[in-house]
């Protein structure tokens, strides 16, 4: 199966124009947190889940849905070839109102042992101390120890497209055929690959991003979308058991405002961060440095990749670089930001600006240095947002100065 057939910037633009209140070309902020009925008969069937956005243009209140938040909602699910699709304060708020929302106490997820370490660490340190739901981490490309890892409580099969940080290209399609054979859900969190990937297309049931990252484009928001059935949608509202009614992290209107106003130049956007990325990656390569890149054909799943990926948005914006000790790593990162201006020593990822951090003692220090190991995550290796200010010609020199100067080069 391959995602080529589905494009996402002709679906963006399949969508329906949304007009501003007078006319304009924008669609407008709808700032109330309450919403007026003329008849007071009407309120009871809101509440009784009867009139609804999609039934009769009810709205009720700010943390149910919102117009100007469920319109971008809409325009990111365009973008994934998703049903629906509803925004959230964070990307953690995406993930965990999806996971409460599949999971009862007792349940059960497996998940890949490389993921975000706020993931790992809700999935493992929370989750089965606040909710009772376990879960079992195993090598997601190892489609036989995936099935293994399925219990009769199992509901979610957990996974990153592009994983954070090791850069491990998830099977959807066979993860797909797997969470069938099981009736589980496939929830796939899409952050690394906009538009590079469409995992709803591929298979998976729910798409989760961490809007803050390449969607936002600028580290000045931090925002989260879950897109998926509109069916799935309408539960994570619903009056009693909606984990996005209920535990509130829904995101606010000037905010999905100011993200849909990002969205035309996504692809822009991602096909520049895919192109430098692919630029050094190489240039690294060749200078014999241990780079790990989706584009590169030595990277293991780079046939995978090319079956399952759009080639107009390449391979995304990220790369890692093993400098073989912490040492080295932080060095190097120092070099490059203060001596060298080549980018910010920052976690994070999908800034117009070039991102680097140390993951294991950063983004992935939720995990201890057994479970580094056992996902792939080298002490020294430095996970690398490529970004599209400068020229490209200016930026490997930097690089290439920054090597030698720490003695990579
Ligand atoms: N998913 C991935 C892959 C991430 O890298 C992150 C954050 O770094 C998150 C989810 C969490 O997103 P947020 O910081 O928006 O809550």
């Amino acid at each position: 199966m391959s995602g080529h057939s589905f494009n996402p910037i002709e679906s963006l633009a399949n969508i329906r124009h949304e007009f501003g209140e007078h006319g304009g070309v924008n669609m407008s902020i709808e700032a109330s947190t309450t919403f007026t009925v003329l008849e007071a008969g009407t309120m009871p069937k809101i509440f009784g889940g009867r009139l609804g956005p999609d039934t009769g243009g009810c709205y009720l209140y700010g943390r149910h849905f919102n117009p100007t938040v469920f319109t971008l909602g809409k325009q990111i699910a365009a973008l994934e070839g998703a049903e629906d699709g509803y925004c959230t304060a964070s990307g953690m708020g995406a993930i965990s109102a999806t996971i409460m929302q599949l999971c009862n106490n007792g349940d059960h997820v497996v998940s890949s042992n490389t993921v975000y370490g706020g993931t790992h660490a809700i999935l493992n340190d929370y989750f089965p101390k606040k909710t009772g739901v376990q879960t079992t981490f195993v090598e997601i490309t190892d489609l036989d120890a995936v099935e293994s890892a399925i219990q009769k409580n199992t509901r979610v099969l957990y996974t990153e497209s592009i994983a954070n940080p090791t850069l491990v290209v998830a099977n959807i399609p066979g993860l797909s055929e797997i969470a069938k054979k099981y009736g589980l859900t496939l929830v796939v969190d899409n952050t690394f690959s906009p538009l590079v990937l469409s995992p709803i297309q591929l298979g998976a049931d729910i798409v989760i991003h961490s809007a803050t990252k390449f969607i936002g484009g600028a580290s000045d928001t931090i925002a989260g979308v879950i897109c998926g059935k509109t069916e799935f949608i309408s539960t994570l509202m619903d009056l009693h058991t909606g984990s996005l009614m209920l535990l509130g992290p829904v995101m606010s209107p000037t905010l999905a405002f100011k993200l849909s106003m990002r969205l035309p130049h996504l692809g822009l956007r991602v096909t520049e961060h895919s192109r430098r990325a692919l630029y050094f990656a190489q240039k690294l390569e060749e200078s014999g440095l241990e780079v790990v890149y989706p584009g590169l054909p030595a990277h293991p799943q780079h046939e995978l990749m090319n079956e399952l990926h759009h080639p107009d948005f390449g391979y995304g914006g990220l790369f890692t670089l093993d400098t073989g000790s912490v040492k080295v790593a932080n060095a190097l990162m120092e070099h490059l930001q203060n001596e060298h201006r080549f980018g910010f020593m920052a976690v994070s990822l999908g800034y117009f600006e070039t991102l680097m951090s140390c993951s294991g003692s950063s983004t992935s220090s939720e995990m201890t240095e057994e479970e580094q190991r056992e996902a792939g995550i080298k002490p020294g290796l430095v996970r690398i947002s490529i970004g599209y200010t400068g020229t490209v010609e200016q930026r490997w020199d930097q690089l290439k100065d920054s090597l030698r100067e720490v003695g990579l080069l």
